[in-house]
């Protein structure tokens, strides 16, 4: 793989602290040497620097000079070089590192990682990804503290064109290049969706829609063997984030709902979209489900009896089945998606 590819999926792993181009010799000093004014050459013909510090550790107890010893002749031969440069030991322009192990490593500045955790060591985690700017990001949040991903899209087709579709795909694939491989779930919801805004109390439509999102995002994450659900939810951002909303959708399922989110402006989670690179995507004016069908005054404090009596009452749980069935996945690896296939033909509604 090319260098410059190398860097920028680096870039992209969590876990990664920090990460730097070795130059790679053998344990002999004249050779570590040359290695260390190879570096200087390099970080000097780039910027003009001032001042430089040599970090040396010996891994390896019988390499001739002691850290101490190969800081100091490493010094000296960038000094021969470049004799206007000082050394600062608090804040220097630039650091060669020299590490003695197996054979000597030496390396300039380094590049930040992400930080977090690596992919997976928390499990794995089912987003509900629609086209819009939060869940894309609430997803990058949660992939740092070490989950692993599958996303699931309720697309009313032909009420959302297949150019929404197309957007959440485009979405999924910018999210695997943060994640090693994740799936798309895309479940068709216009059964449901019109069931719900046919025959419900007007203000009611988001939520109950929303609840059976959840409920079938908790069947597809057992499946998965996801361990938790993630929302772009974010507080009092509209009428179905409020906490008596969110206790009401958030009651579909038992498993731990992750919002990252929560707790940030929109100001705030535009400017992560921009970072990760979602928010061009994110923007394109393909509308989903939830503008289209939302009502005009939506309940904001929502009666929690109340509205699950009114989930009961229309038996949106008889359709769940019809809809894990309808599920077409995507299998999303490194910004590429596959052609979908069918995942649930055998799907039984348990419990
Ligand atoms: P987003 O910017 O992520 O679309 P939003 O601010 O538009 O969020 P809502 O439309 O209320 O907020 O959606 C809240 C969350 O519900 C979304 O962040 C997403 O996790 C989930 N969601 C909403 N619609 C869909 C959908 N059609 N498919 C999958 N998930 C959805
Ligand atoms: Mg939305």
């Amino acid at each position: 793989m090319e260098e410059a590819k190398i860097e920028s999926t680096l870039e992209r792993v969590f876990g990664v602290v920090a990460f730097s181009k070795a130059e790679k010799v053998e344990k002999d000093v004249d050779k570590v040497k040359e290695a260390c004014g190879k570096i200087a050459d390099r970080l000097m013909t780039a910027h003009p620097y001032k001042t430089f510090k040599i970090q040396s550790m010996r891994a390896d107890k019988s390499f001739p000079l002691s850290s101490y010893q190969l800081s100091c002749e490493l010094g000296g031969v960038v000094l021969d070089k470049y004799p206007e440069l000082k050394v600062d030991l608090k804040d220097p322009g630039f650091q060669i590192t020299a590490e003695i192990r197996d054979r000597a490593y030496l390396y300039g500045p380094d590049t930040k990682g992400l930080c977090g955790l690596p992919a997976g060591v928390a499990g794995k985690g089912i987003l509900l990804l629609s086209g819009g700017i939060d869940s894309p990001v609430a997803a990058y949040m949660m992939a740092k503290r070490g989950l692993a991903l599958e996303c699931i899209y309720f697309h009313t087709y032909p009420y959302t064109s297949d150019k929404s579709l197309n957007k959440v795909k485009k979405l999924s694939e910018i999210l695997s290049t943060y994640v090693p491989s994740l799936h798309l779930h895309v479940v068709n919801y216009t059964p449901i969706q019109l069931h719900i805004s046919e025959n419900c109390r007007k203000n009611e439509s988001t939520l109950l829609s929303r609840a059976a999102m959840m409920k079938i995002s908790h069947f597809v994450a057992l499946e998965h063997e996801c361990n938790s659900l993630i929302t772009g939810e974010s507080l009092s951002q509209v009428a179905s984030q409020t906490a008596e909303s969110l206790r009401f959708t958030g009651s579909s399922t038992d498993l731990p709902i992750f919002r990252p989110l929560i707790g940030m402006d929109k100001e705030e989670i535009t400017a992560l979209a921009k970072k990760i690179g979602t928010y061009e995507t994110s923007i394109l004016p393909y509308d989903d489900c939830c503008s289209m069908f939302a009502p005009e005054f939506p309940l904001t404090k929502p009666v929690f009896e109340k509205i699950k009596e009114s989930y009961e009452i229309l038996k949106i749980d008889d359709l769940i089945p019809e809809a894990v069935r309808s599920i077409e996945t995507y299998t999303v690896i490194a910004g590429e998606s596959s052609e979908p296939r069918k995942f649930f033909e055998d799907f039984r509604r348990e419990g």
